[in-house]
């Protein structure tokens, strides 16, 4: 579900993404999925946005 606006809980600059609010770096989704590709992840690395789309 999409916001109007910013979602000033959940903070992103990955402006390559179609949810995002460049000028602000904030994502506009109510909420998001984060999973990981590692089977035992151990830092930031590991973990990724499921929401992302790429902004056409
Ligand atoms: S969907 Fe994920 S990658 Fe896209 S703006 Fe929101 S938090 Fe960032």
């Amino acid at each position: 579900m999409e916001c109007k606006g910013k979602n000033p809980s959940i903070r992103c600059t990955v402006s390559q993404c179609a949810h995002n609010m460049g000028s602000e770096h904030y994502c506009t989704l109510n909420t998001i999925d984060v999973g990981s590709h590692e089977a035992n992840p151990t830092m930031p690395q590991c973990t990724d946005c499921n929401s992302f789309v790429k902004k056409s």
